[in-house]
């Protein structure tokens, strides 16, 4: 099996090989920054984008604390991505599966082709995490969620429970609260973590918060029709009748692929980087949530896109010379 798949690299290698001076792996607000300034550098520039995990940006549907705009993440994400291909960017929509370094640079394979590049950044973000509970997967797409924004029009007046006490659960419930479900949030702690701005939007709309608890399972017959939850102080169960479980516990960095180049990652599965995002390998870099920078937030995210495509053209400048 194994010699059969790298008879297919062999075919595809020889068939296609694109040569780019820099390869950045995601098309979240870190890899578009990445690919802004490193067109801007006049660096011959392609990204990726693929649709799991897709940007957690995407799905976020209101920010406004990304300064000097205000709107859904989408939106912001479709500005940034028109102004890579504007600065003379290309944007492939493959899924990487592959990449190995030869002879000094880099190929990142694609299911439709090779793509040879000096240098590397990773943009990957992270994927939702799940739950682990009784009922969770079971019920994804019949009441589990994990994109308010994809699913929470379903819920239209209807009951749903947020799960979670972080920035996006707290953003879910009030979007869900703003476009009509009957939204209560439960969080496993009696402090939210979520910024004070988002915790006096929550409040101020009145969204229930069920302190002290969490999800044990979730029950129902085609659809859902209640989550089983323990309050944690009081160490009893009860019963929430509900239509809806949007799960909004937190992101697990998307850096299996880092490994194929022998990247460090923290304990935790974050790419280990330092001030100019550079990772333990030459010629490759990481921006945003896949690595171990101390805030994730979008303006984060692009300083770290900007830094790293700065780093990146030092790196390979240092390459022609
Ligand atoms: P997060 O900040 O890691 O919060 C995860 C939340 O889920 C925490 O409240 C945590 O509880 C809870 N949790 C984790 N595991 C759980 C479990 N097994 N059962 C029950 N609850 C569990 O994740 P996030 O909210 O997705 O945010 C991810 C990053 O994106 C953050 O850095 C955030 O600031 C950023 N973000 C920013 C914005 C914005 O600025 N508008 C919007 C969305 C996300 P504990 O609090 O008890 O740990």
């Amino acid at each position: 099996m194994e010699s059969l798949v790298v008879t297919d690299l062999q075919k595809k290698t020889e068939a296609n090989v694109r040569d780019y001076d820099v390869a950045i792996i995601g098309a979240g607000p870190a890899g578009l920054t990445a690919a802004i300034y490193s067109a801007r550098y006049g660096m011959k520039t392609v990204f990726f984008e693929t649709v799991n995990p897709a940007s957690q940006l995407s799905l976020t549907p209101v920010i406004e604390n990304f300064p000097g705009f205000e709107g859904s993440g989408f939106e912001l994400l479709e500005r940034m991505r028109h102004q890579a291909l504007k600065f003379g960017a290309e944007h492939r929509f493959e899924s990487v599966e592959k990449l190995r370094k030869i002879n000094g640079s880099f190929e990142v394979i694609t299911e439709s082709g090779v793509y040879r590049a000096k240098a590397i950044i990773f943009a990957t973000g992270g994927e939702h995490r799940e739950l682990g509970i009784p009922g969770e997967r079971e019920f994804v797409g019949k009441g589990v969620s994990y994109c308010a924004t994809c699913d929470g029009h379903f819920f239209r007046g209807k009951r749903v429970l947020v799960v979670g006490g972080g920035n996006t659960a707290v953003t879910d419930a009030i979007y869900l609260k703003e476009i009509g479900c009957q939204v209560t949030l439960v969080h496993r702690r009696d402090e939210l973590r979520a910024e004070k701005a988002l915790q006096d939007e929550l409040f101020k709309r009145n969204i229930p918060v069920i302190w002290n608890s969490i999800v044990l399972r979730v029950e129902g017959d085609e659809k859902v029709r209640k989550a089983v939850l323990l309050d944690r102080i009081e160490n009893r169960e009860f019963a929430v009748e509900t239509d809806g479980v949007f799960i909004a516990v937190g992101i697990r960095p998307a850096t299996d692929m880092a490994m194929d180049l022998g990247v460090e990652r923290d304990s935790a599965g974050y790419i280990k980087v330092d001030k100019k995002q550079r990772t333990n390998v030459n010629g490759v870099f990481a921006a945003g949530d896949c690595c171990d920078n101390p805030l994730k937030q979008v303006v984060t995210a692009c300083g770290d896109g900007a830094v790293a495509a700065n780093s990146a053209f030092e790196y390979v400048k240092m390459m022609g010379s």
